[in-house]
């Protein structure tokens, strides 16, 4: 058996490893659950020896890297990740560390939202209008983005109405609906080309093109699920946040709601799970998001997730989609 030093050391050149053909190539070569459960190890072996802690392991920062094929953009406000429950007692273990933290036994409202399968962009309204979109990149820096993301009919050049702070950065999520996704991967098999793993991979890689013109042909979608930098809040409440940008014209998910307490959060993860294949978009999971603004500001943040936010993820269906893009490559 080796020593815990070589272990964490192995666990992290290969979590760096598939970090790279995730987010830099969009060519995953092991499914998510198998990442999950290894990135766990690292945590779990990290905690019981806190001296081999260090602050570039994958478990202590965003991961990614800006393609230098873009523009660079410097987030004013850096994007983060997000720290994962896997179970029901998890998940009260959350919310209990929240409620001790905040020192109350009252329940807690959160913001329940699917967990969008695509990629985190960053786009800025100055006066109402779209000036820059970046990609998470590193969570510090981003990709230049800004044509590509003009080319996705969805997501507006213009802001409605005028009662938008003059400068609003709205933070989302791209994605590639399953219809457009499996069309895409049709059209690649009868040209003979290789298809996209999943709509996850089809979305990051249509986005991070340098001819935008190719993205434009891309059926991409966006949601919108919080806010960046803005020079006047909008409100005290994450939801009532989304339902102003709503109001400006951007697309919100239709599932985001508002419960009180863990169990009504679970009850959330278990409604949206029911339905999941029904939906027209992929998700991994739902995220909870504590509600109110003031209390998320009191939580603050780990290293490089916020500690008033959880996603909650599903049981991997991926491995059907490796089968099939096996199938896509012969
Ligand atoms: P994450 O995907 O687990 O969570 C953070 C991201 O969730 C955000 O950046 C945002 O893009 C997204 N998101 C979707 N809906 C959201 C919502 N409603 N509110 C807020 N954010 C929302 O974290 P990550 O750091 O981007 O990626 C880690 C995950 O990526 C891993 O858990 C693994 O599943 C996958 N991954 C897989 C491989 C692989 O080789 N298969 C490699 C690296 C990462």
């Amino acid at each position: 058996m080796d020593k815990p030093e070589q272990q964490i050391e192995q666990l992290r050149t290969q979590l760096e490893q598939y970090n790279y053909q995730y987010y830099v190539l969009d060519e995953p070569s092991v499914p998510d659950a198998e990442y999950d459960r290894l990135f766990r190890e690292l945590q779990s072996l990290e905690k019981q020896h806190p001296d081999l802690l260090r602050s570039d392991s994958p478990t202590q920062r965003v991961s990614g890297t800006p393609l230098s094929a873009f523009d660079q953009i410097q987030h004013e406000m850096p994007m983060l990740s997000l720290d994962n429950v896997f179970s029901e007692e998890e998940l009260s273990a959350f919310n209990k560390r929240l409620q001790e933290r905040l020192v109350t036994a009252d329940a807690i409202t959160y913001c329940v939202e699917p967990k969008l399968d695509g990629l985190a962009v960053s786009i800025l309204y100055v006066d109402g209008v779209l000036q820059q979109a970046a990609t998470r990149g590193d969570g510090s820096t981003g990709e230049n983005v800004t044509e590509n993301v003009k080319t996705i009919r969805s997501i507006p050049l213009r802001l409605r109405g005028n009662n938008w702070p003059a400068r609003l950065e709205v933070r989302g999520e791209i994605f590639m609906p399953k219809a457009g996704f499996e069309k895409l991967n049709q059209q690649a098999i009868e040209k003979g080309e290789k298809g996209f793993a999943n709509p996850r991979n089809a979305a990051a890689g249509s986005l991070r093109q340098l001819d935008s013109q190719i993205t434009a042909t891309r059926p991409l979608a966006f949601y919108a699920y919080s806010l960046g930098v803005v020079s006047e809040s909008l409100s005290q409440s994450h939801y009532q946040n989304l339902q102003s940008l709503k109001d400006y014209g951007l697309p919100v998910c239709p599932e985001v709601r508002t419960v009180s307490g863990s169990e009504a959060c679970f009850a959330y993860y278990q409604e949206i799970g029911e339905r999941r294949n029904s939906l027209a978009y992929e998700i991994d999971g739902v995220v909870y998001k504590v509600d109110s603004l003031e209390l998320q500001q009191q939580l603050g943040f780990v290293a490089r997730a916020p500690r008033w936010a959880t996603a909650h993820k599903y049981p991997a269906q991926e491995e059907i989609t490796i089968l099939r893009d096996v199938e896509f490559q012969v």
